[in-house]
């Protein structure tokens, strides 16, 4: 699905990921733990094709193609998605149709058919439902006066309409209370399948006892610095993460 090789960006001259590399096969969930600064956001923006993140060096292939040399549109389309650990609000621009014309930019892209008007309703309207979104809220400009968990679980409405390969999800579970966290939860965990991935980046080790990882990874200062399974969050916690990076 994803193989991260000696990954190197730098923002504004800075070097942030130092030599990252990670591979996620297609069926996996993986996190990524790390303190604040490690550069677990700028991984997300790296692979998604963010302005202002510079690739110095390393290679990062999607299913078997240089995602790198992909604009972020093209990525998307190619089936990576990025749930933001800061939603943006878009006034002015509903809902509804801001996923529904990413939806039919994708298939578009994809040489597929656009959905109809009726078709993606019915899509929205499930996706609403299973991820506890009151439907009126799709219909209102995009995040704009949602509260924080609001806001995540409409980036996992998003996740649902767009069913990506591989989804990178930038600390969902910051601002949720115990329900949303549960609901958003069960959304990660109804993506699961044997041909689709994600990449949990979280500094809690809260939303792990929902969402059971395969893999945890520590990022520290732009690597991997240890790698392990679902019980290494617990460790984490109680040991922190220089104890484990030592
Ligand atoms: P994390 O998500 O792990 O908390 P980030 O990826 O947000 O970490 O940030 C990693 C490092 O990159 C931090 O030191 C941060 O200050 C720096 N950084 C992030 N974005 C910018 C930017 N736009 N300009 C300069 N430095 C940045
Ligand atoms: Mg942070
Ligand atoms: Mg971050």
């Amino acid at each position: 699905m994803l193989i991260i090789d000696n990954l190197h960006a730098e923002v504004d001259g800075k070097p942030i990921l130092k030599g990252l590399s990670l591979t996620v096969n297609a069926g996996e969930v993986h996190a990524i733990m790390g303190p604040n600064g490690a550069g677990k956001s700028t991984l997300s923006y790296v692979l998604a094709g963010r302005d202002g993140y510079a690739v110095t060096g390393g290679s990062v292939t999607f299913r078997g193609e240089d995602l790198l040399a992909k604009e972020p549109h093209e990525r998307a389309a190619a089936g990576l998605f990025l749930g933001l650990q800061y939603p943006v609000e878009i006034p002015g621009v509903s809902n509804l149709l801001f996923l529904r014309t990413a939806l039919n930019a994708q298939r578009t892209l994809r040489g597929e058919p656009e959905v109809s008007g009726a078709e993606f309703m019915k899509l929205a309207k499930a996706a609403a439902e299973k991820l506890g979104l009151p439907f009126d809220m799709m219909k209102r400009a995009v995040n704009q006066g949602f509260s924080g968990g609001e806001k995540k679980r409409n980036e996992m409405v998003q996740m649902h309409v767009l069913k990506p390969w591989l989804a990178v999800l930038d600390e969902t579970d910051s601002g949720l209370d115990i329900d949303a966290l549960r609901v958003v939860s069960e959304g990660i965990n109804a993506m699961r399948s044997p041909d689709h991935a994600t990449l949990l980046i979280t500094h809690y080790q809260r939303l792990l006892d929902y969402v059971v990882p395969d893999h945890i990874h520590v990022l520290m200062d732009g690597r991997i610095v240890h790698s392990g399974g679902a019980d290494l969050a617990h460790k984490l916690e109680a040991e922190g993460y220089s104890a484990i990076a030592a």
